[in-house]
């Protein structure tokens, strides 16, 4: 287990992406990972490229203003967001709100919302469904649990559009770990 400096969550080692080091004569070896999991990088990229964007269309600036609810959120509850428009936020939150208006409920809910905004959910039961499974079930049973919370809605209940698509998936999880030994 690694916690993502980001996030805050205590995930499996397969939810970051391995470090290379770079340089002339060094081989390829794996040094570590990343410090941050693969949902929060996905999370930055997009938000990133938001911030790039030129022209920025409404949904760049919806992107771009709940990034900034988000990384206010991670920040004032002691987390530390990366990338360049996190370390432009990081100057103007005061971390001792901490605790009051920034609680553990509404960063989850600020994660929430900007997760369902930015990422396309539908892209990544796709890439579930079609990935080659090779490691112990656990690893994909914890992939299938962070894809199926952004498949919910307010009321904790699958939305409707993805019911299909998590119940294949589902399928396939379930089926590795009945067939693993
Ligand atoms: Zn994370």
């Amino acid at each position: 287990m690694k916690k993502c400096k980001q996030c805050g969550e205590s995930l499996s080692e397969a939810m970051f992406r391995p470090y290379y080091p770079r340089g002339k004569g060094i081989r390829k070896s794996k040094v570590g990972c990343n410090t941050i999991c693969i949902s929060c990088e996905r999370i930055n990229n997009s938000i990133t490229k938001a911030w790039k964007a030129d022209p920025k269309t409404v949904k760049d600036l919806e992107v771009l203003a709940q990034a900034i609810e988000y990384y206010d959120t991670l920040i004032a509850n002691g987390l530390e967001p990366i990338g360049a428009f996190a370390a432009s936020r990081r100057g103007s939150v005061p971390a001792r709100q901490r605790g009051t208006e920034y609680t553990q409920a509404k960063m989850a809910e600020s994660i929430k919302k900007l997760t369902v905004n930015v990422l396309n959910i539908d892209d990544e039961l796709d890439k579930f469904v079609d990935m080659k499974f090779t490691e112990h079930p656990s690893v994909y049973d914890a992939m299938y649990e962070t894809i199926r919370t952004k498949c919910l809605n307010n009321e904790g209940q699958v939305v409707a559009q993805y019911k299909e698509k998590l119940g294949i998936a589902a399928d396939k999880q379930m089926n590795y770990e009945e067939t693993w030994n």
